[in-house]
């Protein structure tokens, strides 16, 4: 088991000449906007406020660093597809995510968040497809299970997988920040090999 001890918000990054340079693994978190992103990073880190709760959605376009138990950066990558967003902010944040995908060198997992009440959505097709180019592992975690009833909960999984193209050893976990259902599991599987784990 793997258990979260410290989190710190180390910075917020436009360029990337403002990414910290620690040398630590990263993990990074990617999602589209609302799917419940940065709730699921304060659960993780136990603070209730590490990562800001969007109130309108679309208009972070951060990269956050945080440090996970000082051995491991946390990074939340800002969220696409909020449909109000101009061709302008699409392609600023595009940007932001080549940038941070080019200049990362110690960069090891991205945990794909999608909502586990809905079909995966076109974005978060094109989104994993992108992030499959880059050779790393992906982890993908369908949000808000608190808001699927027991009998949906296969049928969502099949239907993230079957969209997602996810293949037989790609995991696939659903997770509630509400209820905190599966946390532990979500802790174990996003920091696998990169935290070491405790007896
Ligand atoms: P972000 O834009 O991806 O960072 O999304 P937020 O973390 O700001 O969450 C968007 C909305 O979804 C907020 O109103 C959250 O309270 C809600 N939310 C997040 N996670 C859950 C969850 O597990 N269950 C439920 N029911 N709501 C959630």
């Amino acid at each position: 088991m793997i258990k979260i001890k410290s989190a710190e918000f180390i910075t917020s990054a436009v360029k990337k000449n403002q990414y910290p340079q620690t040398g630590f693994p990263e993990v990074s978190f990617v999602g589209r906007s609302n799917v419940g992103k940065s709730t699921i990073i304060n659960a993780l880190t136990n603070r209730r406020k590490l990562a800001k709760v969007s109130n309108t959605p679309g208009r972070t376009r951060l990269v956050n660093f945080f440090l996970i138990n000082g051995q491991a950066m946390l990074v939340d990558l800002p969220g696409y597809g909020y449909a109000k967003i101009s061709k302008t902010a699409q392609a600023a944040w595009g940007k932001i995510i080549e940038d941070y995908l080019t200049s990362s060198p110690n960069l090891e997992r991205f945990v794909l968040l999608v909502d586990s009440r809905h079909k995966p959505t076109q974005d978060d097709v094109i989104m994993i497809d992108y992030l499959r180019h880059y050779q790393k592992d992906v982890v993908v975690i369908g949000t808000k299970l608190d808001k699927l009833k027991r009998n949906d909960v296969a049928k969502s999984k099949k239907l993230i997988r079957e969209t997602l193209n996810l293949k037989p050893e790609d995991t696939l976990i659903l997770y509630s920040s509400t209820s905190r259902e599966n946390l532990q599991e979500v802790i174990n599987l996003v920091f696998d090999g990169i935290l070491p784990a405790d007896e």
